[in-house]
């Protein structure tokens, strides 16, 4: 089983105010992805990012934040706008693999997971292993979802990466972004940042700077702590560049790819 994500930052165009979907990348990444489910029999699940679908109005409706029981009402239709927005962006994605011919099935965190101070506790991924086993190819991604201790929280697709990994124990963990992995510091602000092939600590980092643009959900930063803690757990993961063409074909057939691997061995 592979688990592969593809940030938000790869399929909309996430320095925008507004939603807005990166239809040429989105073309390609899918055409990638029928490839290799063309050559070779494999267990997928995709797990996407919420990108400029998501984020603009997590913020605007500071889900995650304390608040006062009289805005309970507000904060819920926030809620609700979010996760219909995150829905638009998933219904955008999933069309464009079943044109392609990518037996997708959608299954939104906010149908069935549940979080307790923005950390998912619970979510029976049973419907995953029976649609994986029919042959689907299963799409999850960032979302909102009901928290016990702040009544509403967003999760990241990083986060939900983390979840199915630590509970499918997949055999490959990807993620797709727009950077060729970790570096000393953001490479898109920092001309001399240092690129690692594998990084095992986050005192590796120069600046904790998380990410270029307005991500709720803790941009590179973010990624890499929940994939220290699959890494703890012996489950090593890779950050690849999906704007690189074929990237996304060549490490689903085990091709070499530039890429950083997150583990804790040598
Ligand atoms: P995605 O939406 O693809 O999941 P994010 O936007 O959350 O990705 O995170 C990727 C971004 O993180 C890159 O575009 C880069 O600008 C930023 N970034 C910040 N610090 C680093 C770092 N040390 N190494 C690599 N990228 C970094």
């Amino acid at each position: 089983m592979i688990i592969l994500k593809i940030g938000g930052s790869i399929l909309t165009n996430k320095d925008s105010k507004t939603s807005e979907v990166d239809a040429v990348s989105l073309k390609r990444i899918a055409s990638e992805i029928k490839k290799s489910l063309d050559s070779s029999d494999k267990e997928l699940i995709i797990v996407h990012g919420a990108g400029s679908f998501g984020h603009p109005p997590a913020k605007k409706h500071r889900i995650g934040e304390d608040f006062d029981k009289s805005q309970y009402p507000i904060k819920r239709l926030g809620f609700c706008e979010i996760q219909n927005e995150v829905k638009k962006l998933n219904m955008y994605i999933c069309e464009e693999f079943i044109k392609q011919g990518i037996p997708t099935i959608a299954i939104p965190a906010s149908s069935f997971i549940t979080a307790a101070n923005k950390r998912i506790t619970n979510g029976n991924l049973d419907l995953f292993k029976n649609y994986l086993h029919k042959g689907f190819v299963p799409v999850i991604y960032g979302d909102v979802v009901l928290d016990d201790d702040l009544e509403f929280c967003v999760i990241s697709g990083d986060q939900i990466i983390q979840y199915l990994a630590v509970n499918l124990n997949p055999e490959k963990v990807i993620l797709g972004t727009d950077v060729d992995g970790v570096y000393n510091k953001n490479p898109k602000t920092h001309d001399d940042a240092l690129f690692f092939d594998k990084f095992s600590s986050l005192k590796d980092l120069d600046t904790l700077e998380g990410t270029t643009n307005v991500d709720v959900t803790g941009g590179m930063v973010g990624k890499i702590k929940e994939l220290l803690y699959l890494a703890d757990l012996g489950i090593e993961s890779k950050i690849i560049n999906a704007e690189v063409e074929d990237n996304i074909f060549k490490v689903l057939e085990n091709k070499k790819v530039k890429g950083t691997v997150i583990s804790r061995g040598n």
